[in-house]
């Protein structure tokens, strides 16, 4: 067996703030998925890559592999454990889904939020909130892996981030909208308003889920109107969003719900196909059921009850040993560990196709 030892830098933590999660911010799409850590450590990760083709006598590769993978992954201390059960179970999602055609990145926001997604091009994020809910539970954990792998697989991202652009044009329709009623109430006072409507909506609304503020002045300015003025521009913006949010909800939320409600159906196929119970996937949305805001059904996501009832339901519809089956059948095509490095973003790291060669091997 040879190794070839490769030491790269891995900037955990505030480098998944970089250049990445700007774009992110510009693109209103993503930026719920990727908030700003409060802390950066730099920590190095010493990847091997190990070469499996020809094995040892006596040794299983695989599990030599993945002992030689979990050890470089635990030199990042408590964060590399968990990015090491999040790269065992993407790795083995893949395979037996026969997922792996194509490259992963992931990565593990270390924030208390509950929280995973899916987003541009295989990129899967999770939450250390998540991983900790549900810490040693890895087929709950798994369930989700599998949610958001699917949200790529099924092509969802698209309509993410449309919705995520719409209702960024909302919220400046509705400030403009805004202003100009200030404007025509208040005439005398109009330098005064002007200055700070822009982004009223995003202070006043709250915005969860939402791009953060872009009212810079607003505390400032609001100190210049009386408190009856203030009271009601903010009455009258979260009126004027909600009216634009009903709009778009209507356009949007049976479409996306759907989305999601397909995203938990091939979550709990890909888990079980991988030989994980797929109880996993109830367990992790009792989780959910418990987070205050799971009955009411929002824009994006189907209540929890209704997601659990729709699970049930696609556990009456399968066998899990015919998906089991599948899986195996799946892996066997597809024997060898799907190898891992930091991806070239810098902020995530890159699970490799089953296609990933050595260049001289190829020619
Ligand atoms: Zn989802």
């Amino acid at each position: 067996m040879t190794r070839k030892r490769i030491t790269l830098s891995l900037l955990m933590g505030l480098s998944l703030l970089s250049s990445n999660v700007l774009l992110l911010k510009e693109n209103s799409a993503l930026a719920k998925s990727v908030t700003p850590l409060e802390r950066t450590s730099k920590t190095s990760l010493v990847i091997t890559q190990v070469d499996n083709s020809s094995p040892e006598t006596g040794v299983n590769p695989e599990s030599d592999f993945f002992k030689q993978a979990e050890a470089e992954f635990n030199v990042l201390g408590e964060y590399g454990k968990d990015l090491y059960v999040l790269y065992r179970l993407v790795e083995k999602l893949a395979r037996a889904n026969n997922l792996d055609e194509r490259n992963w990145r992931f990565r593990l926001v270390n924030q208390y939020e509950i929280n995973a997604s899916a987003s541009e091009l295989n990129l899967l994020t999770f939450y250390a909130g998540l991983i900790d809910q549900l810490h040693g539970d890895y087929e709950a954990i798994a369930c989700i892996v599998g949610h958001e792998m699917a949200h790529h697989e099924k092509n969802h991202i698209p309509l993410k981030v449309k919705l995520a652009d719409e209702m960024e044009r909302l919220k400046q329709e509705a400030d403009q909208e805004l202003l100009a009623e200030v404007q025509q109430n208040q005439k005398g006072s109009r330098n005064v308003v002007g200055g700070f409507i822009g982004g009223m909506v995003d202070r006043v609304v709250g915005t969860r889920g939402l791009a953060s503020a872009t009212g810079r002045t607003l505390d400032q300015s609001l100190d210049n109107m009386d408190a009856a003025e203030r009271q009601q521009a903010q009455k009258r913006a979260k009126e004027i969003y909600e009216e634009k949010l009903a709009q778009l909800n209507q356009e949007f939320s049976a479409k996306v719900q759907e989305q999601e409600l397909e995203s938990d159906r091939f979550g709990y196929l890909y888990i079980a196909r991988a030989g994980l119970d797929p109880q996993g996937c109830f367990r992790a949305m009792d989780v959910l059921n418990d987070l205050p805001t799971s009955h009411l059904p929002g824009i994006t996501h189907p209540s929890t009850p209704e997601r659990i009832q729709k699970l049930k339901a696609i556990q009456a519809e399968f066998s899990t040993a015919n998906l089991v089956a599948e899986g195996k059948a799946n892996l066997q095509n597809s024997p060898t560990p799907l190898k891992y490095a930091v991806s070239r973003d810098g902020q995530s790291i890159r699970i490799e196709s089953r296609h990933n060669r050595n260049i001289n091997d190829v020619l």
